[in-house]
């Protein structure tokens, strides 16, 4: 049996160069046979440029590709297998669906280019579109379909002949924010239910976490950081992976001193908190940082209940209604910051102008230098 944790798909030192700009910069990564990967990263971190080295629709000036032990690009040495030959299937924004044929005949497309007998073609593609869940659409023509049909018709074309990887660029952004969460949990379960390799870029931080069993967060054409959902959000190890994955509230101050089990921290006019410094963090006495904490692991209570360790005062500046809970910009001493404040069922809780305490449990607030 093939150990699922042995690498597939293998990047070393990748570099693209477009002139003298480096879209990617020395990437290497290991992708696990049958996991879903993600590249996660902003507008221009050269994510979508790894994704078309990796199928071929670019060629890196550096590094090597192996799928399966089998070399698809050795640049130093001129080896370039041809996008056709990599057997992966492709899924980009745009549908790239075929205006005058069937969906049956778009997602057989693929076998009958392989050559396979007819009959058999027959058998896979009403496998593929039950999959899907688009059985009874074999004779529509594709503009027929809406934008979520016509996605799950390039997903069918996509996985019909089998493919070593399935590699998805920013796949629903052309999507309504309901289809498109519907969207997601359609592929996670397909993608458990065929077991194929996932490679998917998307700038969306709630599609990769919901989705990736690994992330590769991406920054000006490196590899930040790689880890589990998981693991990214609660041990961010750089502060653009802190910022980008998940929400924190920032507090600036100066660092006071070593406590015992940890850092205790003047905030800029608004009183001490005690925390634990960020691993690594080279900080020494009077400098200046940068205390975050996850909103879920803030208490927030009322300014004249009992006061608390580790609890300072704010006032409610601003409130966003957002459904399960309030959007907030809270003025905490001289410094106006954004959290979320719970929702009280049937009321607010809260109002603009009033009065809040936050209690910060120690070891859930992370001291950075700023
Ligand atoms: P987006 O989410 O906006 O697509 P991305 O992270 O996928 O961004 P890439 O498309 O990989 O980014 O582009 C990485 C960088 O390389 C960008 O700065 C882009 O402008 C540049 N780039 C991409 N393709 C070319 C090209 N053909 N010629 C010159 N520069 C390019």
């Amino acid at each position: 049996m093939q150990d699922i944790r042995e690498p597939l798909l293998t990047l070393r030192g990748v570099t693209k160069l477009y002139d003298r700009f480096r879209a990617v910069d020395d990437i290497s990564l290991d992708i696990r046979r049958g996991e879903f990967f993600s590249l996660l990263g902003p507008s221009g971190c050269g994510k979508s440029t790894t994704l078309r080295i990796i199928a071929g629709l670019e060629q890196p000036e550096h590094g090597d590709i192996t799928l399966n032990k089998v070399t698809l690009v050795n640049a130093e040495s001129g080896v370039f297998l041809p996008s056709q030959k990599r057997n992966m299937g492709m899924v980009f924004q745009s549908y790239a669906i075929w205006p005058h044929l069937s969906v049956f005949d778009t997602v057989a497309y693929p076998l009958a280019v392989r050559k396979m007998p007819k009959d058999q073609i027959n058998t896979k593609v009403r496998e593929m579109l039950h999959l899907v869940g688009l059985e009874g659409y074999e004779n529509r023509m594709a503009p027929m379909l809406s934008g979520g049909q016509q996605q799950r018709v390039a997903l069918a074309r996509a996985l019909v002949y089998e493919p070593h990887v399935l590699l998805l660029d920013e796949p629903f952004s052309n999507l309504d924010v309901k289809l498109r969460e519907q969207m997601r949990i359609e592929l996670k379960l397909l993608q458990r239910r065929v077991g194929v390799t996932v490679i998917l870029v998307t700038h969306d931080q709630l599609e990769a976490l919901s989705l990736s069993d690994r992330i590769a967060v991406m920054n000006a054409g490196h590899v930040e950081q790689l880890g589990s959902p998981a693991d990214l959000y609660e041990n961010p190890r750089t502060a653009f992976v802190r910022d980008f994955i998940g929400a924190s509230l920032q507090l600036r101050g100066k660092l006071l001193g070593r406590a015992p089990e940890g850092a205790t921290i003047e905030l800029d006019g608004a009183g001490r908190l005690e925390g634990r410094l960020h691993d690594g963090a080279a900080l020494r006495d009077g400098g200046e940082i940068t205390a975050t904490i996850r909103p879920e692991s803030l208490i927030v209570g009322p300014a004249d209940g009992a006061a608390q360790p580790n609890s300072i005062e704010a006032t409610v500046q601003a409130l966003l209604f957002v459904g399960d809970k309030y959007e907030c910009v809270l003025k905490v001493g001289g410094q106006d910051v954004r959290s979320f404040l719970p929702r009280a069922r049937g009321r607010a809780a809260y109002e603009e102008g009033s009065r809040i305490r936050l209690t910060f449990p120690a070891s859930e607030v992370t001291i950075w230098p700023r």
